[in-house]
C-alpha cells in the first residue's frame, strides 16, 4: 500500500454509492486517473469533500488498493475559480477543458506541461475583465458572450495540447517533400498525415492501398490559418492581446480545430 500526493484537476465525478464518488482527476505526476472517494459525500468528512468540476487540489490517494482502485484518502481544494462560474460562457470552457483532458488523454500517462497549461489556462479564464461593452440607462452591463480574449485563450490551449499530446500539426511545409508552402493562399491538409500536404505528394499519400482517395481526409484552408496553429502552439506566446486576427479568420480556426480534434477522437 503506497501513499501517493500529488496536484490534480477534477475532470469528471460520478456517483459510485450513497456517500461515496467515483472521481477522474488530471494529476501533474501521473496524468489522468480515477480514484474512488469512499465517504465523500458524507457531511463534514474531515478530510475528503467534493470538489467542483475543473477545480484545482492538493490530493492524497493509495495506490490500487486491494480492490483494484486508487483509494483517494485526502483533498484539499486550492483554487476553485470563483469569478469564472458566473460568467457562462468562460464556465462553457472550463468544461470543455475538463472533457478535453478527459476524451483525449491516456490513463496514468503523465505530462506536466498538459497539467500546467491546463492550469494556466483555466487561471487566465478566471481572471478576464468582464466585457463592459453595453451601456444601457446610463449603466454598464457585463455581457455573457464569449469574448475575442477567451476565444483566443481556448486556440492557444487547443493548439499547446496538441503538441503535448503528440498530435500537433504540421503546418507550415509539406513533410514528404520538405516543399515550403509560404507562398499559396490557400493549402491542402490531411487528416490521415496530420499536415498539410503539396498537391503532388496528396496525390500519393493521401490514398488508400488500391488508390482510392481516403474519405474526408482532405480539407482546403489558407495558409495564414496555418500560420496561426504554429504560433499559438508556443507555449512561450508573449501576448494573446497583440495577435489580431480577423473574424472570418478566427471562424476558419475554430472549423479547422474542431474538424482535427474530432478525426484524433474517432481514430
Ligand atoms: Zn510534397
Amino acid at each position: 500500500m503506497t501513499f501517493r500526493k500529488t496536484e490534480a484537476i477534477t475532470i469528471n465525478q460520478k456517483n459510485y454509492s450513497e456517500t461515496s464518488q467515483i472521481l477522474t482527476l488530471y494529476t501533474r505526476d501521473y496524468g489522468k486517473m480515477t480514484v474512488l472517494a469512499r465517504g465523500i459525500k458524507r457531511p463534514k468528512h474531515r478530510l475528503l469533500n467534493p470538489p467542483d468540476l475543473f477545480s484545482y487540489s492538493e490530493v492524497i490517494f493509495i495506490d490500487k488498493s486491494p480492490q483494484g482502485m486508487n483509494l483517494l484518502t485526502e483533498i484539499t481544494v486550492k483554487e476553485n475559480f470563483q469569478s469564472l462560474r458566473i460568467n457562462l460562457s468562460r464556465l462553457r470552457m472550463a468544461f470543455y477543458i475538463a472533457r478535453f483532458l478527459n476524451e483525449l488523454t491516456e490513463p496514468e500517462e503523465s505530462s506536466p506541461e498538459l497539467f500546467n497549461l491546463a492550469l494556466r489556462t483555466i487561471r487566465l479564464l478566471d481572471a478576464v475583465e468582464p466585457e463592459l461593452n453595453k451601456v444601457k440607462k446610463g449603466r454598464k452591463i457585463t455581457t455573457n458572450s464569449c469574448s475575442g480574449m477567451e476565444k483566443m485563450i481556448i486556440f492557444a490551449f487547443e493548439a499547446q495540447a496538441l503538441k503535448y499530446l503528440g498530435y500537433m500539426p504540421h503546418t507550415l511545409s509539406c513533410p514528404v517533400c520538405k516543399k515550403t508552402l509560404a507562398k499559396s493562399r490557400k493549402v491542402t491538409f490531411s487528416f490521415y498525415n496530420g499536415s498539410i500536404l503539396c498537391p503532388a505528394c496528396c496525390v500519393r499519400q493521401s490514398r488508400l492501398a488500391d488508390g482510392q482517395a481516403r474519405p474526408d481526409d482532405l480539407i482546403e484552408v489558407s495558409a495564414g490559418v496555418m500560420k496561426l496553429v504554429d504560433v499559438l502552439s508556443n507555449p512561450f506566446l508573449p501576448d494573446l492581446k497583440r495577435l489580431k486576427i480577423t473574424a472570418p479568420m478566427r471562424a476558419e480556426l475554430r472549423g479547422f480545430i474542431n474538424k482535427y480534434i474530432t478525426y484524433i477522437a474517432n481514430t
